[in-house]
């Protein structure tokens, strides 16, 4: 068994194992190490990054890519549509109002929602991480933005699972940088800090986080982030070149997909070259549109005052993570860069300027965040054996729990459980007073990128008034977990008989007497009918292992109450909640993974039809060669040769004709017809290499008998 960590960029994936005590980036089938977020169809399969990317200006309607900031969404969700604005294939709104992205697949129209499509790209990053490691794959850890949010989690979730992936955690992504930054530096100490900028500039988000190291641990402090990238780099250009274009040419690239796809291709390979090179570089396209060659060029001058309003949101970004992270510029040791686009001289010009250090470039900008990942996943995986190293991450959005009186879903209370940048994963406990069913709900305690608020609501069941009829405890415990999703993880009812029994035990004699009238004092005003009551307390730190945990203890509405007290003498009932948030029902997602098992097995299938194809084919051309002048000839009588040359000649025409398109056991079936006609003939060429000399002992006999 091996775990791996999953960059899942906009653009491209990366995966790393944790293999051998080291953590290595692992190769795709086509030996390269990112693969393409992009997924294709035809008649017969799928075809999955790197060939995806590779065919998909001759398949345009049918290959899809840029998925990954569709997750979790509706389709009339304004940053879809401005996200559609970039994705060339067809999407539609559903019935229900979700995302279908439509192509012809297996010779008809079929929808496939941004979750599906994400985990088809994970099975074959599953695939290509197997085969790579040559054993099987399962335990991972996945790395997201930063600033996803409920949804998306719950959505990237869904899409792993679709594809059999077990996560152990879902990570943000530069939080994996700054694993992947930290846990090889043996120069950091306990007692003092040492904190970190960490830049992802990649193709369609900018990520800035500060870091606090300390020896064997790290701190996430704070993040800012917006959603510009190297694609908005590109359009800037392609609306120039376009716009240029136009003029010189009377060609309007922009109403071509085709062209603006080829246009944007290279594009992207000007802006690479403009990263090393100052000086003015051509842009040739040949046959562009209407066959008309164009040509232009630009220098990386011209391309920083097109793109002034992106760098101008990226100076924005850095100025606001530095105001939120709350640390001087002399308390700032580094700045790392990670991401493709952050090899943009200007970028690294603005870090400078911000944060008055260079950028530096200790890690690989292409696999950092999946070598945080993968180390992650081996420290938390039984698997394999690594180092401890702490890492608590932060809740990047501010978080309110909101309880309604009598299960009307009329909000009528409210709480700020987690301020944004709080420790996590982290629970923390509200205890409510009620006599009867409620509904609990958590929301974004501030703007999120999500066109609602709301993370869920919990119809908490079965609260009953006590034998007096007096109100009575519900502890809900909210709980930001490893995957950076927020929940109510348990309801508990107290029973506050043996609680109050307890309780004035344990005032008479002990020296606990503050906390226990403490809570006496919080309860004071329960019994008014109709009246809220509500308090709030940390119930455990959960980092994982090595992590700083946040130990103090919060003060909520009323003041904190004595867990350790109440834990001790009363009884706990837990209590069944209903849940409604985001992500799949088990309906959908057993019908999602049952269609994802029958495409990977159709084209499994597939493949063994076109190695077959291969083979045959393989075997005509191998063996012709042989008996046409190779080594076989002298090993058949030429009637029989020039009988199975032209057999082979035949079948070579009819895998081109008829049997372009036949199922995989007519190929096997011919194949084993044509060797068993070829065998005896390399059997005979085997035997005589084996022995020589008894053949030309045999040869000498037969000829020495014709002559007698
Ligand atoms: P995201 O993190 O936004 O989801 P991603 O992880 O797929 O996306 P990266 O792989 O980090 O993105 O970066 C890809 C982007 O970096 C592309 O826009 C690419 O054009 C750009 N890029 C790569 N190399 C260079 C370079 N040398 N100069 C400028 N831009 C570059
Ligand atoms: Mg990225």
């Amino acid at each position: 068994m091996s775990v791996i960590g999953i960059d899942f960029g906009n653009e491209g994936c990366l995966v790393a194992a944790a293999r051998s005590g080291g953590i290595e980036t692992l190769a795709n089938d086509y030996s390269l190490r990112a693969t393409p977020s992009c997924v294709a169809f035809d008649g017969k399969k799928r075809i999955i990054g790197v060939a995806a990317k590779n065919q998909q200006v001759t398949n345009m309607k049918n290959t899809v890519g840029g998925f990954k900031r569709l997750l979790g969404r509706k389709f009339n969700d304004p940053h879809v549509q401005h996200e559609l604005k970039s994705i060339p294939a067809r999407v539609e709104s559903r019935p229900d109002g979700n995302i279908g992205i439509k192509v012809n697949y297996l010779g008809e129209d079929q929808h496939f929602s941004p979750e599906q499509l994400t985990a088809m790209l994970f099975t074959k990053l599953k695939e290509t991480s197997s085969a790579a490691m040559q054993t099987q794959v399962n335990d991972c850890v996945i790395a997201c933005p930063v600033f996803f949010t409920n949804a998306e989690r719950r959505a990237l979730l869904d899409a792993a699972q679709i594809a059999g992936l077990n996560v152990l955690r879902l990570m943000n992504e530069t939080t994996a940088t700054a694993l992947a930054y930290g846990f090889y530096k043996n120069d950091l100490f306990e007692d003092k800090p040492r904190n970190v900028i960490l830049v992802d500039f990649g193709h369609s988000a900018l990520q800035v986080s500060a870091c606090s190291f300390t020896k064997g641990k790290l701190k996430m402090l704070a993040s800012s982030w917006d959603q510009i990238g190297g694609r908005d780099i590109d359009m800037a250009l392609a609306d120039f070149f376009a716009k240029e274009f136009l003029e010189r040419y009377k060609i309007n690239a922009k109403t071509n997909a085709r062209a603006h796809m080829r246009l944007l291709t290279e594009i992207e390979k000007l802006k690479k070259q403009m990263s090393a090179n100052s000086t003015k570089l051509p842009l040739n396209i040949e046959c562009f549109l209407e066959d008309v060659d164009v040509s232009s060029s630009m220098q990386r001058s011209q391309m920083e005052e097109l793109c002034a309003p992106v760098l101008e949101r990226v100076e924005q970004t850095f100025k606001k993570l530095l105001v939120e992270c709350k640390l001087s510029l002399d308390e700032i040791h580094s700045v790392e860069i990670v991401g493709g686009s952050s090899r943009i001289p200007a970028i690294k010009q603005l870090i400078e300027q911000v944060f008055n250090k260079p950028a530096s470039t200790t890690l690989n900008q292409d696999e950092a965040v999946s070598r945080g990942a993968a180390l992650q996943c081996a420290i938390m995986s039984p698997a394999v054996r690594v180092r401890e190293f702490g890492v608590t991450d932060i809740q990047n959005y501010a978080v309110k729990v909101l309880w309604d009186g009598d299960g009307s879903a009329t909000w009528n209370g409210e709480i700020e459980i987690f301020p944004q940048f709080h420790p996590s994963p982290f629970s923390r406990l509200v205890t409510i007073t009620r006599k009867g069913p409620f509904n609990a709900s958590i929301v974004y305690g501030q703007q999120v990128p999500y066109p609602d608020q709301v993370i869920g609501i919990w119809k908490i069941k079965d609260v009953k008034p006590t034998e007096r009829g007096e109100s009575q405890e519900v502890k809900l415990k909210v709980r930001i977990n490893q995957n950076g999703i927020v929940l109510i993880s348990s309801a508990t009812l107290v029973d506050r008989k043996e609680m109050e029994e307890a309780a004035a035990a344990e005032a008479a004699a002990s020296e606990e007497k503050a906390a226990a009238s403490g809570e006496q004092a919080n309860n004071a005003g329960e019994a008014t009918e109709g009246q809220q009551e509500a308090y709030c307390e940390n119930e455990e730190t959960a980092t994982t292992p090595g992590g700083q945990g946040w130990a103090s203890r919060v003060k909520g509405w009323f003041g904190s109450g004595s867990e350790k007290t109440k834990k001790k003498s009363s009884k706990a009932i837990e209590l069944t909640m209903d849940v409604l948030t985001h992500g799949f029902n088990p309906t959908d997602m057993g019908n999602y993974t049952q269609q994802e098992t029958k495409m990977i097995a159709n084209d499994q299938k597939e493949t063994e039809r076109i190695d077959a194809k291969n083979g045959l084919e393989e075997f005509v051309y191998d063996m012709r060669n042989k008996l046409s002048g190779g080594p076989l000839e002298r090993y058949i009588v030429e009637s029989e040769r020039e009988n199975i040359v032209k057999q082979l000649n035949e079948l070579e025409n009819w895998l081109y004709e008829e049997g372009e398109d036949c199922e995989r056991d007519t190929y096997v079936s011919r194949l084993r017809a044509l060797q068993q006609q070829c065998d005896p003939i390399r059997q005979r060429a085997f035997d005589y290499e084996q022995c020589p000399s008894a053949f030309d002992e045999l040869k000498h006999s037969i000829n020495n008998a014709r002559h007698a």
